[in-house]
């Protein structure tokens, strides 16, 4: 029996969890973090417990109860006792083996990978390498809480007296399994893989499969698609009631938008029975191209000779990243990167040298260092690696305009580091905002922008300002138009908050749409 369960990305904008069954075999395509309900309980300072491990986030709803599927060392004893009676709660270990033979994640934003942090880290990964290199990278320079561990994780103990779990210094690191699917690291790229971990004598390292095209006796197919974050992937699996595909997040009118066609025929020529797929912008308005923003962003750089260009952008938007740098050199500026930027650069030539050139070797690139006391380990090493491609706030303060330096409203503070950047431009170079929480931070961002006198671009809530931003997603027509392209004879709607626009649109054309609900299979 054929079967697909949604556990996240259900009327909502990601937190993608799609459980896919096949009598014994069991996959997930993604296990992101679902920030919206996320939000209806925490903030950057109110968090879940790392002393409770899946205590809260199962609580909250926040992951699905399925016993077997989660790391053993975030389970405090009589965990599951609570969770018995949930409607969807479900017993899923298996002798011998992890609880799902696989999670095929599309791509390494959070909120289709973000939930892999409470997983068993032996249920492999199935990913291309620029995902596995991105979310490594994301977590060497992002904080080191327990829920953070989506490429490696420190293992935890129970503590008998105080009844809570500790992470000790020292305790052994492991890394998740990973099935590479468009080959194993070579050559710098593996040892890099296997002990770029911060320092640990106990580091255990899981096989890494080379992809053969089959998983758990599946054939697995998968596809690079466009979308603003390097290594996005669709797939499909063969199960016993056909290919089942899966479309990750995507676009047509990035840099990778005409390998797109291929996609769609080589996904239609399956034939297949169910379509999982993404609805996040299901407006009528072609969005923005990539080259549009360049155009624009050009002009506003053109016009703003001898004075500063601060450029935001979202920090994966690798693309974004290579448009500014693209205009830096035609217009003479240096574009100036943070040290986290470097690092993904560096993590990105490794896993695709022949997409990523080492970022040493591009002539206006350059590291932005501000003063910092105590920098961390990853830190030290990126300076360290970049020392002659460094830039200081005094360089940028002398020469303003020779510069396109990448902020965002998180380094903020560092703008009163420079002087003489009044009257320079700030291209605001993301999309608006899609909640309150980010509302107010934009509104912050002005005040920032206005206090050090540089005047703000791009403001996605001025009608009358320049757009400079270019969407992730395909627009309504464009996913409707890829659907009825694939013709599945079954279309689950996710990652979307009006699944009815689907059943809409694709009445009368064949295609059976399914709204799913959260954690009742769809029996196929
Ligand atoms: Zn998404």
């Amino acid at each position: 029996m054929v079967q697909i369960t949604c556990y996240g990305g259900v009327s909502e904008i990601g937190g993608n969890k799609v459980l896919l069954e096949d009598d014994q075999a069991r996959f997930l395509f993604d296990f992101g973090t679902a920030f919206g309900r996320y939000r209806n309980f925490f903030n950057e300072y109110l968090r879940p417990r790392p002393s409770r491990g899946l205590l809260d986030p199962l609580s909250l709803g926040l992951l699905p109860p399925l016993k077997g599927l989660y790391r053993d060392d975030l389970t405090p004893p009589n965990l599951w006792k609570r969770f018995q009676n949930l409607s969807f709660y479900r017993e899923m270990e298996r002798q011998g083996a992890p609880a799902v033979d696989a999670v095929l994640v599309s791509h390494a934003h959070l909120d289709h990978n973000g939930d892999l942090a409470y997983l068993d880290p032996a249920i492999p990964i199935g990913c291309t390498r620029a995902t596995a290199f991105i979310a490594r990278a994301m977590q060497l320079a992002g904080r080191s809480d327990f829920d953070q561990e989506v490429s490696f994780v420190s293992l935890r103990a129970w503590n008998d007296r105080e009844q809570a779990l500790k992470g000790q210094s020292g305790s052994p690191r492991q890394i998740r399994a990973c099935i590479f699917l468009d080959g194993l690291p070579e050559g710098e790229a593996d040892p890099w893989w296997k002990s770029s971990l911060p320092a640990s004598q106990t580091t255990l390292l899981h096989p890494q499969v080379g992809f053969q095209g089959r998983i758990a006796g599946h054939e697995v197919r998968w596809w690079p698609v466009d979308h603003s974050i390097p290594g996005a992937a669709a797939f499909a699996l063969q199960t016993s009631a056909g290919w089942v595909a899966y479309s990750g997040d995507l676009r047509f009118h990035g840099q990778h938008g005409q390998g797109m066609e291929r996609v769609v025929q080589e996904m239609a020529d399956l034939k297949p029975a169910v379509l999982i797929g993404e609805g996040t912008y299901l407006e009528d308005t072609p969005p923005l191209s990539e080259a549009e923003v360049a155009e624009a962003a050009g002009r506003l750089i053109r016009g703003a000779a001898g004075r500063l260009v601060v450029a935001d952008f979202a920090p994966r938007n690798v693309e974004r990243l290579q448009t500014f740098l693209r205009l830096a050199g035609a217009l003479g500026r240096q574009l100036l990167i943070q040290p986290k930027d470097a690092l993904l650069l560096e993590a990105l030539s490794l896993a695709d040298p022949c997409a990523f050139p080492d970022p040493l070797t591009f002539p206006h690139l350059a590291l932005y260092a501000d003063p910092k006391s105590a920098p961390r380990k990853w830190e030290q090493d990126v300076r360290k690696r970049w020392q002659a491609r460094t830039v200081a706030p005094q360089h940028v303060s002398a020469g303003p305009g020779d510069y396109i330096l990448c902020f965002s409203l998180w380094d903020a503070n560092d703008l009163l580091d420079l002087e003489g950047i009044a009257d320079g431009l700030y291209l605001y170079s993301n999309s608006r905002a899609y909640d309150e929480e980010q509302a107010v931070d934009l509104e912050r961002l002005r005040n920032w922008v206005g206090h050090v006198g540089l005047r703000l671009e791009g403001d996605p809530d001025d009608p009358k300002a320049a757009r400079l931003h270019s969407s992730g997603h395909a627009s309504g027509p464009q996913l409707l138009d890829f659907v009825q392209r694939v013709h599945p004879q079954m279309f689950i709607p996710i990652h979307t908050e009006q699944p009815e626009w689907w059943e809409k649109k694709l009445a009368g054309s064949g295609i059976q749409v399914v709204r799913p609900e959260v954690g009742r299979p769809i029996v196929l």
